[in-house]
């Protein structure tokens, strides 16, 4: 009875298929009814240096549904770069964090802060890129040095003279780069070396494993030796525990992000003042 045993696995497959288009295909619906009504917020997370002073925030995007749930980035930013809403998505992160940057900067308190959001490469690849960050920091007034822009590897598997010519573009505006997830992807060091980025972000999958794994602690000790001869300055992601943080001090690790210190929360609820731990 193979030839039954097969029509029925066809069929299981083509079921198996039609609900994964459908799930993605309402997702992309969703997506499109965010952007048309308000449905996207900026969370802001934390980041200290090694005196425990926050020095500035990551922005990460949230989206929320017609009855409120909320999708996190990883659910649906691969969906948005496929289907090309993340250039859409990525000028309202832009715009926004812009306004939410010259907040700060009109107030003493905050003057000093910096803001960091991520840019997908497809946004970032965008033939009008630059001009869209130079006219939302023309709109929004603010000093372009608190501005940073997150890149993941995956931005130069094109052309890295395109890059290298894009990015030096943007920092002539003032705005400053950090390469997020560092360790995670496929870029050699002399890429590194080429690119102008001012800091390296260490994933914090190698923050995590630290105590237990010697690897991910080396790689961590590596990264650091790195950024130290490159002349980048350092953060590290996913800091959780005080162990973490005890051990990345010791290292010479700079600035520090994670739950431990804040989770992104939204506006309303961000405090300058960290409760002390
Ligand atoms: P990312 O840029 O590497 O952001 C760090 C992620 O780690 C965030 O997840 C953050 O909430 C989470 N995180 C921070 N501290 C800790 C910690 O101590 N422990 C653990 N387990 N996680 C921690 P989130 O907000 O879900 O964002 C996931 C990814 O989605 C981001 O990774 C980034 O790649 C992407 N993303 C977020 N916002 C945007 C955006 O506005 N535009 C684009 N293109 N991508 C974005
Ligand atoms: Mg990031
Ligand atoms: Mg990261
Ligand atoms: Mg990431």
């Amino acid at each position: 009875r193979a030839k039954d045993d097969g029509r029925n696995l066809i069929r299981f497959f083509s079921a198996a298929m039609q609900a994964v288009v459908a799930a993605r295909a309402e997702l992309e619906l969703k997506l499109r009814a965010a952007l048309a009504g308000n449905g996207f917020r900026l969370y802001y997370q934390p980041q200290l240096d090694r005196s425990g002073r926050v020095i500035g925030a990551e922005a990460l995007i949230r989206c929320f549904d017609a009855d409120g749930t909320m999708i996190s980035p990883a659910a649906f930013i691969p969906l948005a770069e496929e289907t090309g809403l993340i250039v859409p998505i990525g000028e309202w992160v832009l715009e926004t964090a812009c306004a939410q940057l010259r907040a700060w900067q009109r107030e003493p308190a905050t003057a000093g802060l910096t803001l960091s959001i991520n840019v997908s490469a497809r946004q970032f690849h965008q033939p009008d890129f630059v001009g869209k960050v130079a006219a939302a920091i023309e709109r929004s007034r603010i000093r372009a040095g608190g501005l940073k822009i997150e890149l993941t590897e995956s931005v130069v598997l094109g052309d890295i003279e395109t890059t290298v010519l894009r990015m030096r573009q943007i920092k002539a505006l003032g705005v400053r780069f950090a390469l997020d997830d560092f360790g995670t992807g496929y870029s050699s060091l002399s890429y590194l070396k080429r690119l102008p980025f001012d800091q390296l972000k260490i994933d914090q999958v190698f923050v995590r494993d630290m105590e237990k794994d010697t690897s991910s602690e080396a790689i961590v000790r590596a990264i650091l030796a790195i950024s130290r001869s490159l002349d980048l300055e350092v953060v590290a992601e996913g800091v959780e525990t005080a162990a973490q943080h005890e051990l990345l001090l010791t290292r010479g690790c700079e600035l520090f992000q994670g739950y431990l210190f804040g989770r992104p929360v939204p506006i309303e609820d961000w405090k300058l003042e960290r409760p002390p731990s």
